[in-house]
């Protein structure tokens, strides 16, 4: 059922397309059917934006079956610039550079799904940016 919903949305996930309400402007990832904010309906195609900072992190040192080869696994609650927070990998950052309040830009990798139990993996992952470090994104 999962695997189905997610290949229906496979290019949503893979492009960070969510929605936004036309009545109150709020944005929402992934898409939701009525707005959660004001209840209206009325919400149209969005892509978020690509920066973002960390809210959180964790790094799994035991990660799901398929995916030893990138143990320890990263990762992070991210809150895009829109305040939309998702969920995702960090990749190709050095351990030093992941904290909370790091400024992330997301990248699009090839996926993994795990045929078997059909989990899910999104299309896109995040990495720390380096030379806009000082940068305020808000
Ligand atoms: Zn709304």
């Amino acid at each position: 059922m999962m695997a189905i919903q997610y290949w229906r949305n496979k290019d949503r996930y893979y492009r960070l397309i969510g929605v936004s309400c036309t009545r109150c402007g709020r944005d929402f990832f992934p898409p939701v059917y009525r707005c959660r904010k004001c209840g209206s309906e009325e919400l149209k195609d969005k892509e978020m934006p690509k920066e973002g900072k960390i809210v959180t992190f964790t790094r799994l040192y035991e990660t799901l079956p398929g995916f030893e080869t990138q143990a320890p696994l990263n990762l992070a609650i991210v809150e895009l610039k829109n305040g939309v927070k998702v969920l995702g990998q960090v990749v190709d950052t050095p351990e030093e550079l992941l904290k909370i309040g790091a400024h992330v830009r997301a990248v699009f990798r090839r996926i993994r799904v795990d045929g078997e139990s059909g989990q899910i993996l999104y299309g896109y992952k995040f990495v720390v940016e380096h030379v806009d470090a000082r940068r305020e994104t808000g």
